[in-house]
């Protein structure tokens, strides 16, 4: 008998969710939603990012939520910094992991961070060489999350090359990991095939994961691809939470409950409850009111009778 597959989702409603709309969740609910997420059994979260208050007052009580999140066992607990300072109070928290924002794009890395790619890969070598410069921190993991890799609301398309090039670059950096963004739901999946077949037997060890945004509606397309190019690691948002203020009508992350029924139904292992991550959408419902919720699964329910015949007559994926 084949052996079950895990797969990682990481819960990042909390931070790209959050930080792509207007209505502001208090700290008290967004516990609220941890709590619920973890219960569902997510071990894996981004919970907020270390941006200064002013910029984003959504994620105002970033030191807090670390705090919080930090307390659950077997939780690994993810912070965005998009500098050396924030990486800084990332770390003073008590993160297990930081991810930098390195755009590919030129228009929108100045955009984002003030930085063009190559000075946030300098900042990213900083961040690094921060993380090694205390034992107690040793344990922190240092990604770079390369976002607009599939193309960009800015420029368009984003040369592959280009892509491959900041790839060896992070590398070059110290990268622990890097996880691959389509920030803009540009991807397709015949691109998400094409750019994994490129980066994947570059990127060594460093096991790329993929962060998809549901924009045009391909997300779990592109998911299948990624998981047939051996792709462990999503990045999603309860009820695809969010948007994009430069981009009216465009929807957030692929849904985490849309995402978890895709994998389930392949054979894959979660170890997620999705009735339980389904009852979760309560607590958005309730104190985001009024805030668009999308997916699919949570209108008709889950199909479970359906899937299990299938797996025992044709095995497990590989
Ligand atoms: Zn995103």
């Amino acid at each position: 008998m084949r052996e079950t597959q895990h797969v990682i989702v990481q819960e990042v409603g909390f931070r790209d969710g959050l930080q792509s709309i207007c209505r502001v969740m208090c700290t008290e609910a967004k516990k609220k939603w941890i709590a619920a997420t973890y219960d569902a059994g997510v071990r894996h979260m981004e919970v907020t990012s270390f941006v200064p208050p002013k910029r984003l007052p959504q994620l105002a009580d970033a030191t807090e939520i670390v705090d919080f999140a930090i307390r659950h066992p077997d939780l690994t607990v993810t912070a965005l910094a998009p500098n050396l300072r924030g990486a800084e109070n990332a770390l003073k928290a008590g993160v297990h992991r930081i991810v930098a924002p390195i755009s590919v794009s030129e228009k929108h890395s100045l955009a984002n961070v003030r930085k063009t790619p190559d000075e946030m890969i300098d900042e990213f070598r900083r961040m690094r060489e921060l993380r090694d410069s205390d034992p107690s921190w040793s344990g922190t993991r240092v990604v770079a999350g390369l976002s607009t890799v599939f193309g960009c609301t800015y420029q368009g398309y984003i040369p592959e090359r280009d892509v491959r090039d900041i790839v060896d670059k992070v590398i070059q950096a110290g990268a622990d990991a890097i996880a691959l963004g389509d920030t803009t739901g540009h991807a397709t999946p015949t691109h998400v095939r094409r750019l994994l077949e490129m980066l994947l037997p570059r990127a060594e060890d460093k096991v790329p994961s993929l962060h998809l945004h549901d924009t045009r509606g391909l997300a779990l397309a592109n998911a299948v691809v990624a998981l047939d190019h051996g792709i462990r690691e999503f990045d999603a948002s309860l009820a695809g939470l969010g948007g994009c203020p430069h981009a009216p009508g465009a929807t957030g992350n692929v849904a985490t409950e849309d995402l978890v029924y895709l994998l389930h139904s392949m054979g894959f292992e979660t170890g997620i409850d999705l009735e339980a991550m389904l009852r979760a959408r309560d607590v958005l419902a309730e104190h985001l009111p009024g805030e668009p919720l999308y997916g699919y699964i949570s209108r008709p329910g889950v199909l479970h009778d359906s899937l299990l015949p299938l797996h025992s007559s044709r095995g497990l994926p590989q």
